[in-house]
């Protein structure tokens, strides 16, 4: 598994968010590390910035004072004005920062930092007491958390030891033995079934799923709790007839629960921050009605399934 921005001990991840006071990333109340690097591309990614393993540029046109402070400071030259305040040619630049460290406004900012371990621990056991109350506990997620597999294992193993309930949300795409000793220390592993053709998958996601569905199976094997989360995404995944197929699938596995989840557009923003252009402009969430139809093929097969989360 590519590795390049992770630290080769584990001590230091790269992180985007922390999340406190999740609701939706496993039970009770939690906090949800997120980390940069993603093997995967799907066209539906609410969290771009997920993507790449190493630190990027946000660019808020709203924020921009035109000081042009950012272009001094540039030693590449690859930023310039323009209309919406200051434009980066993001083939020159090389992430150096330097613009970042000059910006008065905020308007250019990094998305993503290195955090050590003991960083992360330190900020997840401020909650304990909303964990203890509630049945929650800390989730690794992505981004694909397994991409930072030395990190991912010493964050889950840390907070396992001390007590905390864990939780891994992955794509599956990842060597079994990364996934296998993982989960060593991991209560609950929220696994996405996009879908169950390959080609079709490949062509939403950039890679087939033959390793995801190995995965799968061995890991239910293996009898750690698994939460299939399945997006429903319009175009890709939602026909019935894919829906009866998938709930034939679902129902010979011992899945502890199922979800399906609306495609949403709340990250679609965020690929203008990074400069990118949204792949699925002309696509839109599915209403309450076909959601519920989806649910009933699915729970016509003796399965129950919760919508969103
Ligand atoms: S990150 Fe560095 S190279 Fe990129 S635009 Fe900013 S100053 Fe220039
Ligand atoms: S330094 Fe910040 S506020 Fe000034 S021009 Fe650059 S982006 Fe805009």
């Amino acid at each position: 598994m590519h590795d390049l921005w992770s630290d080769p001990t584990g001590r230091e991840g790269m992180v985007f968010n922390i999340q406190k006071y999740s609701i939706h990333d496993g039970p009770g109340i939690r906090t949800t590390v997120f980390l940069k690097g993603c093997p995967l591309r799907c066209e539906w990614c609410a969290n771009p910035e997920s993507i790449n393993p190493y630190p990027e540029i946000f660019f808020r046109e709203e924020k921009c004072e035109r000081c042009e402070r950012c272009i001094g400071a540039c030693p590449l030259k690859a930023i310039q004005m323009s209309e919406g305040g200051a434009q980066i040619d993001r083939t020159k630049c090389n992430l150096c920062m330097k613009c970042v460290e000059v910006c008065p406004t905020g308007a250019i900012s990094q998305i993503g930092k290195k955090m050590t371990l003991e960083e992360i621990v330190k900020e997840v056991v401020q909650d304990e007491i909303f964990y203890r109350n509630s049945g929650g506990g800390i989730t690794a997620s992505g981004g694909e958390p397994l991409y930072q597999a030395k990190f991912t294992l010493n964050l889950l193993r840390e907070c396992k030891n001390r007590g905390l309930h864990t939780a891994l949300d992955t794509t599956g795409h990842a060597k079994w033995e990364v996934l296998d000793e993982i989960s060593n220390y991991t209560d609950l592993v929220l696994f996405d079934i996009k879908h169950l053709d390959s080609e079709i998958h490949q062509k939403g996601t950039g890679v087939g799923n033959e390793l995801i569905l190995k995965n799968l199976d061995k890991i239910l094997k293996k009898g750690v709790t698994v939460w299939a989360r399945i997006p429903i995404i319009p175009n890709f995944n939602n026909s019935p007839q894919y829906i009866e197929t998938l709930a034939k699938f679902l129902s010979k596995k011992p899945f502890q629960k199922i979800s399906i989840l609306n495609y949403h557009e709340w990250g679609k923003h965020k690929y203008k921050l990074l400069g990118r252009e949204y792949p699925l402009k002309e696509t839109h969430p599915l209403s309450e009605e076909e959601l519920k139809d989806i649910k009933n093929i699915i729970e016509s097969h003796g399965l129950e399934v919760t919508i969103n989360y």
